[in-house]
């Protein structure tokens, strides 16, 4: 006992002073208790609200896209609602953040379909997006999977119930006194080749709708401007495709020039020069920053049966020091070059990366596109491509002096001759100098109309233009 009492006799002193003790241990205590609470909380948040990242609005007269970026897949709901017409997308187990509620601030007074959108809490779990509409759309809702250095996107693509014809479109902006397009273009019959899908079709360089535009700039009986063309001199269509746009930036230059930029500025200056030539007229595939399907922008230059194709890019490697321009054409077997493999599997990525939606097939394209055979085409798409490098080498020095080809999925038009033009290299900082230099996007455009026209001035197009069949 006394030994004990007195193994216990220490104790008085420390009980003796007590207060610093009692403080510091229920302090301790209490904090840590309070960072596993919080660290809890934390898991508990982070494991049942989704954190989204970035949101990101697309508005093109073909359709709209809203992109929600996240560390997770988030769960959605979609559906519409009418008087008035909204849209409601309801995200499950999302945080409301400010990535989220920014969104109202990124609908531009222009965009074709949304007026404006909303974002709170519903109820507890669900996050509410209400879209104000400008009319009746069509909406489709997908995911898509982390890649090149996007993290989880739920896309929710936004389209009018009538797709813009590109046909019509076309030819009402060039009906001005062309014989091709006369007063009853709207009767002009879908061009042969793919049928035409109730998906939404591609870019019509207008924002005006067909219809109105129709009615206000083909009134009937309208005086041909331009005098009539003989047989031999028939219009020339050239579909040019600016390469990526959107949520597709293409490469990225070490100063931050993106491709999709690039392409679409050398595009638009060589549609410029097209135009003016009296027997030749340009459309584009896109005419602003969204994203187009590889073989949407096939099928867009089908319809508006296009004797040329022309896809506009500039290349990227992994060695800055790659340099020089290049043009290819679709290889139905093997490619010419390793290197011409791995840039048409670069390319070919655009669909992952812009965000094509698998859940809808076309199935009749892709048959189409398959049965048909495209050595003619591809043995012109050749020609085409010697006459534009060769014209690219008075401006530029030329990766390889001579027309490579693989497997690029845009350039399988199987009666189109089509080439895929890599400008200059974008990984390599002097060439992304030249490419952002608007004297050398000109030179570059003017390099590709020569060639062009000099390929025509060899092989002059045989049948008449469909169009031009017409009485
Ligand atoms: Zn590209």
């Amino acid at each position: 006992m006394s030994r004990q009492a007195e193994k216990l006799r220490p104790v008085p002193p420390i009980a003796a002073n007590p207060p610093p003790a009692r403080r510091f241990f229920p302090a301790m205590l209490q904090s840590l208790l309070g960072v596993i609470v919080l660290l809890l909380t934390g898991l508990s948040v982070w494991a049942a609200d989704t954190v989204v990242s970035s949101t990101r609005v697309w508005p093109a007269p073909d359709y709209t896209r809203v992109t929600i970026e996240s560390q997770q897949p988030i769960r959605h709901k979609l559906f519409n609602l009418e008087n008035p017409d909204r849209l409601v997308l309801d995200l499950e187990d999302v945080a409301l953040n400010t990535a989220l509620t920014d969104i109202a601030g990124k609908i531009g007074a222009e965009d074709p379909y949304i007026k404006g959108v909303r974002a709170g809490r519903f109820k507890p779990g669900t996050i509410r997006l209400v879209f104000d509409l400008k009319a009746k759309v069509k909406p489709e809702a997908f995911a898509l999977a982390p890649i090149a250095g996007y993290g989880h996107r739920l896309v929710l693509d936004i389209y009018p119930l009538t797709p813009p014809d590109p046909l019509l479109a076309f030819l009402k902006r060039h009906e001005s006194g062309q014989p091709e397009t006369p007063a009853g273009a709207t009767a002009v019959a879908p061009a042969p080749g793919p049928a035409l899908t109730p998906t939404p079709e591609l870019s019509a360089p207008e924002v005006t709708p067909p219809q109105v535009a129709a009615k206000s700039e083909t009134p009937a009986g309208k005086p041909a401007a331009r005098p009539a063309r003989t047989a031999s001199e028939r219009l020339i269509t050239i579909a040019i495709d600016a390469g990526h746009g959107g949520e597709d930036p293409g490469a990225r230059g070490r100063a931050g020039t993106l491709e999709k930029n690039i392409t679409l500025s050398i595009a638009q200056k060589l549609k410029e020069r097209i135009e003016t030539e009296p027997n030749m007229r340009a459309v584009l595939t896109r005419d602003g920053d969204f994203f187009i399907p590889l073989h949407m922008r096939v099928d867009k230059a089908r319809r508006v049966r296009a004797d040329l194709f022309v896809s506009i890019h500039a290349d990227a490697f992994v060695k800055p020091s790659a340099n020089g321009s290049s043009v290819f054409a679709l290889s139905e077997r093997g490619a010419t070059s390793v290197a011409a493999r791995w840039l048409a599997k670069q390319e070919n990525d655009a669909d992952l990366i812009g965000g094509v939606n698998l859940g809808i097939k076309d199935p009749y394209l892709k048959q189409t596109l398959l049965d048909l055979s495209q050595t003619a085409s591809i043995n012109d798409s050749l020609k085409l491509g010697k006459a534009v490098l060769q014209e690219m080498g008075g401006i530029n020095r030329l990766h390889k002096n001579y027309v490579e080809q693989a497997g690029f999925a845009v350039l399988k038009a199987p009666d189109i001759p089509s080439i895929l033009i890599e400008t200059a290299f974008i990984s390599n900082p002097d060439e992304e100098r030249k490419l952002r230099d608007p004297s050398y996007q000109n030179k570059m455009a003017d390099a590709i109309f020569t060639g062009i026209k000099r390929y025509f001035s060899k092989n002059p197009p045989l049948a008449p233009a469909q169009v031009a069949n017409n009485p």
